[in-house]
């Protein structure tokens, strides 16, 4: 029997783990996919989360999971009145599979069991402790997978924007926005240092942006109707095309993902008894997808309620409660000033 199950080994799941097994915790972290696992994402580190890597992993993030240009030098937002908003601040441009996989490996250096190709399917409170069925290929068999069941005090879920453990827990359905975006080979009149996101209704039902990673520009619009992805990414390269001289040789790729949509008042939702959620799971995620240093900031506070409170389950959700309530009126302001910058996100006022 493990202390903790940790479910996603996304920023929150590793993050979590690593704390935890460092503090002397029997830890399994479990993922769907064979690590290191794909995500779709700009891969942009803002200042924060450089912050807290150094702080939770005790070392800044190598060289190796970098990509160019290697410096981010901040967003630029244009408004649905073609209004300029600049914010300079110093980041780092990184490919997410290998951001995340270093991150993995340093929760299994702190003496976290990782079983990656394993998708956990449900779960059950028995008493005091968690009983999670998990699917995939256990190390004491030889081949071929099998579903069983392992057991844990608390279970941390961090499934990321699916969570179809939390949807079963809960009863719910969370809302989503889909996320399109390619990358191409070409050229363009923008400054590849920065991140650039466009908020114009006529461009995408959320936003739209562009970014560069190793020379290839990457163009993508964010909806809330799957049918407009394409009409909405066709009108966006033609503004890319009319303001910014965008010109393109080859698509490399394409990709389509998933983010939550978040609702005004941001709802966090912290766990359920022996359940607790942590990143998008819980619902900690920044305007234009910046999630990477929400995530990784609530899978350390809920890890760090359950390591200081252990065996006082009321007093682990009071900790990890009042320990992110910073992080959650932070979220409020961003969302409420992206509704002030842009109609689309008027609600968030
Ligand atoms: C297009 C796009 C661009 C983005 N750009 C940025 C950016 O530049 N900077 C930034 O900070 N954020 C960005 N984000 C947001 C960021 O990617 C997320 O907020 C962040 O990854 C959330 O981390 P997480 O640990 O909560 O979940 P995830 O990173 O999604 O990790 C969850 C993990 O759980 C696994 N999993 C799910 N269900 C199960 C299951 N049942 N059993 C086992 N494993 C499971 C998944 O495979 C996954 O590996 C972007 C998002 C999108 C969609």
């Amino acid at each position: 029997m493990y202390d903790v199950i940790i479910v996603g080994a996304g920023p929150a799941g590793s993050t979590a783990a690593k704390l935890l097994a460092e503090k002397g915790f029997g830890v399994l972290l479990i993922e769907k996919f064979k690590i290191p696992r794909y995500k779709s994402c700009s891969g942009i580190l803002i200042k924060k989360t450089l912050m807290l890597i150094d702080r939770y992993f005790g070392e800044s993030v190598p060289e190796s999971v970098m990509c160019e240009p290697v410096e981010n030098k901040g967003m630029i937002f244009t408004n649905d009145k073609g209004k300029e908003y600049r914010f300079e601040q110093e980041g780092r441009n990184i490919w997410r599979s290998s951001f995340d996989y270093w991150l993995v490996r340093k929760a299994e250096e702190s003496g976290a069991v990782v079983r990656d190709d394993t998708i956990a399917v449900s779960c059950e409170e028995k008493g005091n402790f968690v009983s999670v069925r998990l699917h995939g290929k256990k190390a004491d068999i030889k081949s071929g997978t099998q579903t069983y069941t392992e057991e844990a005090r608390y279970l941390l879920d961090c499934e990321g924007v699916a969570c179809v453990l939390k949807q079963k827990i809960m009863k719910t359905v969370p809302a989503y926005i889909t996320t399109y975006q390619t990358f191409q080979a070409g050229t363009i009149d923008l400054d590849p240092h920065y991140f650039y996101a466009y908020l114009q209704p006529e461009l995408s039902e959320y936003d739209a942006w562009f970014n560069v990673k190793d020379d290839l520009l990457v163009l993508g619009v964010a909806v809330k109707d799957t049918g407009k992805i394409r009409h909405f990414y066709n009108e966006f390269l033609g503004y890319m095309k009319r303001y910014h001289n965008l010109k393109i040789e080859e698509q490399i790729k394409s990709e389509k993902w998933l983010m939550p949509r978040i609702r005004p008042g941001c709802q966090i939702d912290y766990g359920v008894r022996h359940v607790f959620f942590a990143g998008e799971t819980a619902g900690f995620l920044n305007p234009m997808g910046e999630g990477i240093s929400a995530a990784m900031e609530s899978g350390y506070q809920a890890a760090c309620a359950i390591a200081d409170h252990f065996d006082y389950l009321d007093q682990v959700y009071a900790a990890y409660g009042q320990s992110t309530e910073n992080m959650r009126s932070y979220m409020q302001r961003q969302w409420s000033l992206t509704g002030e910058m842009a109609e689309t996100f008027q609600e968030m006022k």
